[in-house]
């Protein structure tokens, strides 16, 4: 079997780095005797990142570009350029030169061997360690702790994908660094290799401490969406019959009280919780009931983008016409 590879690299501000990625990915794609494209998707760069990317589209076939009209952020940058590969497997890594393309032959040696997807761990991760590393490896564990999918480093963008299984995943917000756990929950098979990293030479990382707190709030999402997003009503209505019972029991607490011990029962505490708990209750079910409507929603209707794109380079009109503007802009 030879599969054919699209490498997606999201470019925001990387005008030192386009040049050097575009070279280092020259000297490996063209010996694994491939058919290959590169995909550039300019998250609205405001440097000269898109200046650079035309020029060297213009002389090569093979390099295409997605142009956002603004920065939509890397999730939807990749997941923009999956939705334009038109090859077997995607490929995605970094376009500031961290994630190295001589690991990308290796990787499809993976898929080659039969896996969906083959995500990096940076081992020898190039990066400060206090605000970058130390929150990285924590967020690692508690994520393997609380999806159960044994991973150790989410955050490298460096992967290989089949792109059937690629396309199923929906990028938005920051979730491309849950894509390997995206994946397994729709049945992919996923293994994870060792992968070369470097410091960054030019530009600056694009994230900040913030994140961590970002990947935190995300993960909550992501363990939602996995054990209930079916079924909203399983969650919420456990919590609401929960609620109940507590509201009944001590309903019945405070009854009993009056007769027996002619306990008051607007001063028994107890009663003030059995009518809390009946209303936060019906709250849950409530819920329960919206989020079970939403969830039809969301697998009836067809979805808009997370992403706007204003102009492509080197795409054949009918691939993925679907997101291309109507018109091109002027040459
Ligand atoms: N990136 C992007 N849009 C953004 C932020 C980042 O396309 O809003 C790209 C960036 O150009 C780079 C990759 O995503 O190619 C990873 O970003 P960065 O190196 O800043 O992340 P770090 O390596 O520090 O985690
Ligand atoms: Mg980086």
């Amino acid at each position: 079997m030879s599969f054919s590879v699209s490498v997606v690299v999201p470019i925001y501000n990387e005008e030192e780095n386009v040049p050097l990625m575009y070279d280092a990915l020259n000297r490996v794609l063209p010996e694994t005797q491939r058919d290959y494209e590169i995909i550039f998707v300019d998250d609205g760069s405001t440097d000269r990142s898109l200046l650079e990317l035309e020029r060297i589209a213009a002389e090569d076939r093979t390099v295409k570009i997605v142009e956002f009209r603004g920065n939509f952020g890397q999730s939807a940058a990749m997941g923009a350029g999956i939705q334009y590969a038109s090859k077997d497997v995607v490929i995605t890594m970094d376009g500031d030169l961290q994630n190295d393309p001589t690991d990308i032959p290796m990787m499809m040696a993976k898929i080659e061997e039969g896996y969906d997807l083959v995500h990096g761990w940076r081992k020898n991760r190039q990066d400060a360690f206090i605000n970058r590393k130390l929150p990285s490896q924590c967020a690692n564990w508690l994520i393997s702790k609380v999806t159960g999918f044994p991973v150790r480093d989410l955050g490298c963008t460096l992967k290989a994908v089949r792109s059937e299984v690629a396309r199923e995943i929906e990028l938005y917000g920051e979730m491309h660094r849950f894509i390997p756990i995206l994946a397994a929950w729709r049945g992919a098979k996923c293994v994870e290799v060792v992968t070369n990293h470097h410091p960054r030479q030019f530009g600056v990382s694009k994230y900040g401490i913030g994140r961590v707190f970002r990947v935190v709030l995300d993960l909550i999402t992501v363990k939602f969406l996995i054990q209930y997003m079916i079924s909203p009503m399983r969650l919420f209505g456990t919590a609401g019959i929960s609620c109940l019972g507590i509201s009944g029991l001590s309903g019945l607490a405070t009854i009993g009280m009056k007769l027996i011990g002619g306990v008051d029962m607007t001063g028994n505490p107890l009663f003030t919780l059995a009518v809390f708990s009946g209303m936060v209750s019906l709250q849950f079910f409530v819920l329960g009931m919206l989020g079970e409507m939403g969830s039809r929603i969301y697998f009836s209707n067809d979805r808009r983008p997370p992403f706007a794109v204003r102009d492509t380079v080197n795409f054949e009109s009918e691939d993925s016409a679907k997101y291309s503007p109507s018109f091109k802009r002027a040459a």
